[in-house]
């Protein structure tokens, strides 16, 4: 049996990398872009810095700064049409997952016929993703998604009722453009939000069952580097070693998570449309508990998350691997991130849907301990 894995992103990086991108498009031969952004960052000034080299060399373009956060189909089809109608030949994404996802699919339906959810990769729709896509450049404005550097895209359809990936090499973005200046301004809850789910990318990596041992190898230095700066990129946001790296751990996550996802991807999923949870603060809330699910079955791995995030190394494989567990709830108590799903605004009554979401969601399949219905049900009580 073979395996197919690669790391094809092409990284430029460092602070103030965002001023090469008039260059970095005629490079990629892209003369009209649509940038697409959220509310936030075109209000509080970062939209301004990627916008004034465009001005200054002038670059036309089309724009959506008010990009709906969690993209919908509808949100994705009203993209579409300002593309199409700005006779644009590319897109540049500037911001955390929304704007990332929304591109890819505005490339993916620019080039390939609709439905979008055809392409759901629950149902095998990557191998329908043949044609050549329009160039992209992503600039994140986060350190968490890793949209940037990596294949998916994710998407609420109502054909599938779900939170939908869409996977297909072919999505990879065409340059992600890095630089950490651009995180400086991002609030304590966003940064430990979006850490945290870099992080968890990492780690559900590292654990699943599959073979990429590169993947694992980006993994653990995904997890170190959040061991180190991630609390102090909380804590003080003008860290500039912190910042960087974590944009750096970002991209490890982003890379290590071709290898696979897990449980603690199933259960967020569903958190955000169901009950409204910032992706990033879903994952950091229930990872504990897929972590204990998991002792006995990744019981090195656990441990080997432990000695990654700091923990001196002991003897023993499995106390290692609890160590680890509280580890990372002490970190996560460092951070203004809520401990519990309650404290998050959860009910106890919408356990019944977010279970039946997070089994159909596939992520879980890789999790070295097999996961029924009742297994995520009793995760998402003890996150509770
Ligand atoms: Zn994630």
């Amino acid at each position: 049996m073979t395996e197919e894995f690669s790391y094809p992103t092409r990284i430029v990086f460092g602070e103030g990398a965002v001023r090469e991108l008039p260059e970095q498009l005629a490079r990629l031969g892209m003369k009209r872009p649509l940038v697409l952004t959220d509310r936030g960052l075109a209000s509080g000034g970062v939209l301004a810095r990627v916008t004034g080299p465009l001005h200054e060399e002038r670059i036309s373009y089309a724009i959506i700064d008010d990009v709906a956060v969690d993209p919908t189909l509808e949100s994705v089809e009203f993209a579409l049409g300002v593309y199409r109608q700005g006779g644009c030949d590319g897109v540049v994404s500037l911001g955390g997952g929304s704007p990332m996802d929304t591109g890819k699919a505005v490339r993916l339906l620019s080039s390939h016929p609709p439905p979008l959810a055809q392409y759901d990769w629950a149902r095998d729709g990557g191998r329908l993703i043949t044609h050549p896509m329009p160039p992209m450049v992503a600039i994140p404005t986060t350190a968490g998604t890793g949209s940037e550097a990596n294949r998916n895209l994710v998407v609420s359809l109502p054909e599938t009722g779900r939170k939908t990936i869409i996977s297909s090499q072919s999505m990879v973005p065409s340059l992600a453009l890095c630089d950490p200046e651009l995180t400086y301004g991002m609030p304590p809850w966003l940064t430990a939000g979006t850490g945290m789910d870099a992080m968890v990318h990492s780690m559900e990596a590292l654990w699943a069952n599959r073979f990429h041992p590169l993947a694992d190898g980006m993994a653990r230095k995904g997890i170190e580097l959040c061991g180190k700066f991630l609390v102090r990129a909380v804590k003080d946001g003008q860290d500039r070693e912190a910042r960087a790296g974590m944009m750096i751990a970002a991209l490890a996550g982003a890379a290590a998570m071709q290898k696979a996802l897990g449980p603690v991807h199933s259960l967020a999923h569903p958190l955000t449309p169901v009950c409204g949870l910032h992706h990033g603060v879903a994952t950091a809330v229930v990872l504990p508990a897929v972590m204990e699910f998991n002792l006995d079955a990744a019981a090195p791995q656990l441990a080997e998350i432990g000695v990654a995030l700091g923990e001196p190394p002991c003897g023993s494989v499995d106390e290692a691997a609890k160590r680890a567990v509280e580890r990372v709830r002490a970190m996560r108590q460092e951070m203004p991130i809520p401990s519990r799903l309650r404290d998050a605004g959860v009910k106890e009554c919408q356990f019944p849907l977010l279970t039946e979401k997070a089994f159909q969601d596939t992520c879980h399949l890789a999790n070295p301990r097999p996961c029924a219905p009742a297994d995520l049900d009793l995760m998402f009580r003890a996150s509770w």
